[in-house]
């Protein structure tokens, strides 16, 4: 759950999306480099129960990187702005620890519509260990990955029917 409406323009009152600008597109090698580095993050985001966030790209050299993990609070996180020489491929970000008390295995409505208006692919890590991936281009959020596929919250009682592959859309979250 987080809102990260940093470059929503405002026009006569609507909210106008930023074009999509994804340097290169989304493959194999960087979801596998995504689950990797959720599963470095996931276990202090359970112990202080704080999203956690940041930015996927490529660094200087041209390899796959993340920037630091920013904690953020119980319901979002604003990423800290990236280095001059990381290119944004995508933001990232944690769902704390797991809870009765809030849906946190699927990504939030201000999650997928910060990222469709910011222009931002982003990646979500559950408590269970699911990761989503907020395609903004297409306005939804797919189940990359099920239950445990990163690092799981061992409080998880996983109850929840959603098979890899479910695709969402803002009016569905
Ligand atoms: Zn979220």
């Amino acid at each position: 759950m987080v809102a990260l409406l940093l470059f929503v323009k405002c026009v006569d009152g609507y909210l106008e999306p930023e074009p999509i600008n994804r340097i290169q597109p989304q493959s194999a090698a960087e979801i596998a480099f995504t689950k990797a580095f959720f599963s470095t993050i996931q276990e202090i985001s359970f112990a202080d129960n704080r999203e956690y966030c940041g930015y996927i790209g490529l660094n200087a050299e041209g390899g796959f990187a993340a920037t630091p993990a920013k904690r953020g609070k119980r319901n979002y996180c604003v990423p800290r702005y990236a280095p001059r020489d990381f290119r944004v491929l995508a933001s990232y970000h944690t769902h704390g620890a797991a809870s009765l008390a809030f849906d946190t295995e699927v990504p939030s409505f201000d999650d997928l519509r910060a990222d469709i208006y910011e222009g931002i692919d982003g990646y979500i890590a559950t408590p269970g260990g699911r990761v989503w991936y907020d395609d903004a281009a297409k306005q939804r959020s797919v189940l990359l990955c099920g239950v445990k596929c990163v690092t799981a919250d061992p409080d998880y009682t996983d109850n929840k029917y959603l098979p890899v592959g479910t695709m969402l859309d803002l009016d569905a979250l």
